[in-house]
């Protein structure tokens, strides 16, 4: 039985933060009910401190979900404590999420703090946070840059106190996955009492790393990963949830570790996403890019044509893509031309075949991308003839794929 992953989803509080992707009180609710169809654990909902639309928009997605743990962020202060408490308050589950800075670089420029306040500060706001509710995370901000010993100190501290999720972020993306491995495999093995709290990575994507070092963490024995849909966040972003949950499902011999993701439900959620702050994802963005399921070259086309596992690693059926698509375009062979013109119900002799591949790749050169349109007319002028009249829907079904235009 392989081991469960809790998916800590918290683009609804660091995806937010991030620059063009606020959103209104009602537009979080609406995300917030997706993430739970999606079957994420944990829906971190906010700042309750930060604003006032921030706390009510915690008390309102408290209020809508019926399953995840709905969780608040709040600073080691007992003010930020106890808004966080009043915005749970009507969830079923809730957590309240705290956080100081571990290391010395935020300790002594950005919080003037001594690392005796720091340890006193969290032990604090642990036991205040567990007086409100037994489910009690723990972050040690910027913890891959903090003092060892220090940083192992406070988690001892904070686990005494009663936290029960101990999470480590790469809060500035620094980290590599060999060197995160090793740092999450020495405090597990170090700090007493670990076998008691459950481990959490929380990896910013500033150097691309996110994922990886995500994936890293959890092979050192991390049961909690928090992400966020499309890798929305601070800067460049955080752990993408749809990259880290199909790594677990398409390579389990590396990552014998079960999520309750839906993933046919990563898609819509994607898009749901997307819809409501404005932000498009990048079209070659792994899992819901618009090109993740797109085959042009010729080669890969012709593979995908006689056996969809030649170029295929996953369907996209499986996270909720409707279809993949064969794009015709200068770099399409013949064989996709050839599939395409007889679901038309156009056969073509090699002779024509040739010349409309040809004026194909010369139209594609001028355009990008050919449609389903473009090809017939062509074909109407190399031989003269009408295609059948079959919707291009119909052809797409039958053929189990699309083609893109
Ligand atoms: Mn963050």
């Amino acid at each position: 039985m392989a081991d469960r992953l809790i998916v800590f989803d918290t683009t609804l509080r660091d995806g937010e933060q991030a620059p063009g992707f606020s959103m209104r009180v009602d537009e979080k609710v609406r995300l917030a009910r997706a993430l739970e169809a999606l079957g994420v654990d944990i829906v971190e909902a906010g700042f309750p401190m930060a604003s006032d639309a921030d706390a009510e928009a915690v008390r309102r997605v408290a209020l809508a979900l019926e399953r995840p743990v709905v969780a608040a962020l709040a600073r080691c202060a007992p003010g930020d404590i106890d808004r966080a408490a009043w915005a749970i308050a009507p969830a079923r589950r809730g957590r309240i999420h705290t956080f100081i800075a571990t290391s010395d670089l935020h300790l002594e420029r950005k919080l003037r703090m001594t690392r005796e306040a720091c340890l006193d500060a969290a032990t604090s706001a642990v036991a205040r946070a567990r007086s409100y509710t037994d489910d009690v995370e723990f972050s040690a901000e910027d913890a891959t840059r903090s003092d060892f010993d220090f940083l192992c100190r406070v988690i001892d501290a904070v686990v005494a106190a009663g936290a029960t999720t101990i999470n480590l972020p790469d809060t500035v993306g620094y980290s590599t996955p060999d060197e995160i491995a090793g740092f999450f495999e020495r405090v597990i093995s170090r700090v007493p009492n670990a076998d008691r709290v459950i481990w959490s990575a929380h990896c910013h994507d500033d150097l691309g790393l996110a994922v990886a070092n995500t994936l890293a963490a959890v092979g050192a024995g991390v049961r909690q990963v928090e992400c966020t849909i499309n890798g929305i966040g601070e800067r460049a972003g955080n752990a993408a949830l749809e990259e880290i949950v199909m790594v677990t499902r398409v390579r389990p011999d590396r990552w014998p570790v079960e999520t309750g993701i839906q993933t046919p439900q990563l898609f819509s959620a994607s898009q749901l996403l997307t819809e409501i702050t404005g932000e498009r994802v990048q079209a070659n963005k792994a899992i819901v890019g618009r090109n993740a399921f797109a085959h042009e070259a010729g080669i890969h086309q012709d593979g995908m044509l006689k056996d969809r596992r030649t170029y295929e690693i996953m369907h996209p059926e499986d996270v909720g893509v409707p279809r993949t698509t064969l794009v015709l375009g200068k770099h399409s062979g013949r064989h996709a031309v050839e599939k395409r013109l007889a679901h038309f119900g156009l056969t073509l002799s090699r002779r024509d075949l040739d010349e409309v591949y040809r004026r194909m790749v010369t139209m594609a050169e001028a355009q990008k991308h050919i449609s389903d349109e473009d090809l017939i007319d062509i074909a109407a002028s190399v031989c003269g003839v009408a295609p059948a009249q079959r919707s291009r829907d119909t052809a797409a079904h039958e053929a189990g794929y699309g083609f893109g235009v």
